[in-house]
C-alpha cells in the first residue's frame, strides 16, 4: 500500500502532481511519500504489539536524513553497518541505546565511535572482531554489549547476492563455532553478552525461513543457558521481509510477525527487528524523463535520463521495477528496453517491457525504488547524484539537493609535480 496514485491520468504523490515537482526540480529525482513511510513503520510496530520488541530501521536501505528523522521521531531504533551510518543516525536524533551495529568489517575507528556513543549492541561476525572490541572497550574504559551473529544455514530462497544465512556466505558464524564464541565472550572483561543476532537475507517472500531461523536461534539460546549459564536478553532476527515489486506475494506483516510471536511468548527476551526494504521500498519512486526513442535491429529502446549510476538494482540483481507514465496517454503499447545514458550494456532500468508509447520529454516513474535506490547511486560517468524530494499532503521539500558539477571535483587536488 502506498500513496502514489492516478487522478485523472496524472500520477500524484499524496496531493502533489509528480509533474509539478519535475518541472520545479528537474529530472531525474527520487520522490518519497511521508504518509507511506509513516504508515509502513506504524503497521510494522503494531504487528509486534504484545511482545517486548524494538524495531531498528536498517539504515542502509535509505539514509536520507529526513527519513531517518521521521523514523527516529516515531520511536524507531536504527541498525547501522558503518561509522557513517552512526553519524547520520546521531544527526537524525536516534538515541544511542536504540542503535545496533551489524557488519562483517568494522574498523577500529568505527568501533571506538560506537563505544563512545554507548550503542545498545554490537552484532559480532567473527572471533577476531570480538577480541578487538574487548580490547578497544578496555582502552576506552567501557563494556561493550554484544550479540553474536549466527548463521542458521537457512535458505531464504532469494537472489544469491542478497542471501546471507547460508554456510557459503561471509556473514555470521555457524552454530557450533558460535557456542565457542560465546564461551570466549563470556570470559572477556570488557564484554557483556546480551544477545543472539541473525539476518538470513533480503527480499524474502515466505514466512518459513524466518520460522526456521528462529527455531535455530532459540535452541542456541537454551544451550547457552544450560551449558554456560548465559542469560540472553535480546534476540535480533534481522530484516529481510520482501515487498511486491511485480508479482511477488510476501507474507503480510501479521503473518510475518506470527512467525516470531508464538515462539517467543513464553520467553523472557526482547525481540529486535531490522526491517529496511519493507519500510521504505514502496514509499519511493525515481522520476526520469524520456530523451529519445530508438529502433534497434530487433529491439525498441526508450532512452531516459536516469541510468544504472542512479538506480543500480536492475543491473546488479536483475531486479524488476514497474515503470509507469507520469501522465497516462491514450496510446498504443510497445515492447521496449528502458535504458540510461551510461556507456555500459548493463545500463538498463527495464528489459522487454510492455509500455505506453512515450516520446522525448515524457516523464516515467520507476516504482518501488525507496530502498537501495539513492543509497547505491554513484557518480559514474561524472553524473551528479540526483535530487531527493519528500511530499507530505500538498507540500513538497527537496530533502537532498541535486549535486552540481563543482561537487563532482570537490576534494580533488592537483599534485605540484604535474607542473615540473
Ligand atoms: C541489509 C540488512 C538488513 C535489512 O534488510 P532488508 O531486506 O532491507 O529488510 C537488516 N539487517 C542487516 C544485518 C542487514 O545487512
Amino acid at each position: 500500500m502506498h500513496h502514489f496514485t492516478y487522478r485523472e491520468n496524472q500520477l500524484y504523490c499524496e496531493d502533489v502532481p509528480v509533474q509539478t515537482i519535475a518541472a520545479a526540480v528537474g529530472t531525474p529525482f527520487y520522490l518519497y511519500s511521508h504518509a507511506t513511510l509513516t504508515r509502513h513503520l506504524k503497521a510494522f510496530q503494531e504487528a509486534f504489539e504484545g511482545i517486548d520488541h524494538l524495531v531498528c530501521f536498517s539504515a542502509k536501505a535509505n539514509t536520507n536524513l529526513a527519513i531517518l528523522k521521521l523514523f527516529a521521531a516515531s520511536g524507531c531504533g536504527l541498525d547501522i553497518v558503518s561509522g557513517g551510518e552512526l553519524y547520520r543516525g546521531r544527526q537524525a536524533g536516534f538515541a544511542p541505546d536504540r542503535i545496533v551495529y551489524s557488519g562483517v568489517g568494522k574498523r577500529i575507528d568505527e568501533i571506538d565511535d560506537a563505544l563512545k556513543a554507548g550503542i545498545l549492541m554490537f552484532n559480532l561476525e567473527s572471533v577476531d572482531e570480538l577480541k578487538l572490541i574487548d580490547q578497544r572497550a578496555g582502552r576506552l574504559n567501557r563494556r561493550a554489549r554484544v550479540a553474536i551473529r549466527v548463521n542458521p544455514d537457512v535458505d531464504p530462497k532469494t537472489h544469491p547476492y542478497i542471501s546471507t544465512g547460508l554456510k557459503k556466505n561471509k556473514f555470521g558464524i555457524d552454530t557450533e563455532a558460535a557456542i565457542e564464541g560465546y564461551r570466549l565472550a563470556s570470559g572477556l572483561e570488557h564484554i557483556e553478552v546480551i544477545g543472539i543476532d541473525c539476518h538470513i537475507g533480503s527480499q524474502i517472500t515466505e514466512a518459513g525461513p524466518f520460522e526456521d531461523a528462529l527455531k535455530s536461534v532459540k535452541s542456541l539460546m537454551i544451550r547457552l543457558k544450560s551449558e554456560m549459564g548465559i542469560d540472553i536478553k535480546y534476540i535480533d532476527m534481522g530484516g529481510g521481509l520482501g515487498i511486491t515489486y511485480g508479482d511477488e506475494s510476501p507474507p503480510s506483516l501479521k503473518e510475518y510477525a506470527k512467525a516470531f510471536l508464538k515462539s517467543l511468548e513464553d520467553m523472557a527476551v526482547s525481540l529486535i527487528l531490522e526491517p529496511g526494504r519493507v519500510l521504505v521500498g514502496n514509499a519511493g519512486i525515481l522520476v526520469t524523463r524520456v530523451l529519445y526513442n530508438k529502433a534497434g535491429q530487433d529491439k525498441q529502446f526508450i532512452i531516459v535520463d536516469a541510468g544504472m549510476n542512479d538506480l543500480l538494482r536492475p543491473t546488479l540483481y536483475n531486479a524488476f521495477h514497474a515503470i509507469e507514465p507520469v501522465v497516462r496517454l491514450d496510446t498504443s503499447f510497445t515492447v521496449a528496453d528502458v535504458v540510461g545514458p551510461i556507456c555500459e550494456s548493463g545500463d538498463f532500468l527495464a528489459l522487454d517491457r510492455n509500455l505506453a508509447d512515450v516520446t522525448g520529454g515524457d516523464l516515467l516513474a520507476v516504482m518501488s525504488t525507496g530502498a537501495y535506490g539513492f543509497v547505491m547511486s554513484s557518480n559514474y560517468c561524472s553524473r551528479p547524484r540526483v535530487a531527493e524530494v519528500m511530499v507530505k499532503n500538498d507540500q513538497y521539500h527537496v530533502v537532498k539537493q541535486r549535486e552540481t558539477y563543482a561537487d563532482l571535483i570537490r576534494g580533488e587536488s592537483l599534485p605540484p609535480f604535474l607542473d615540473d
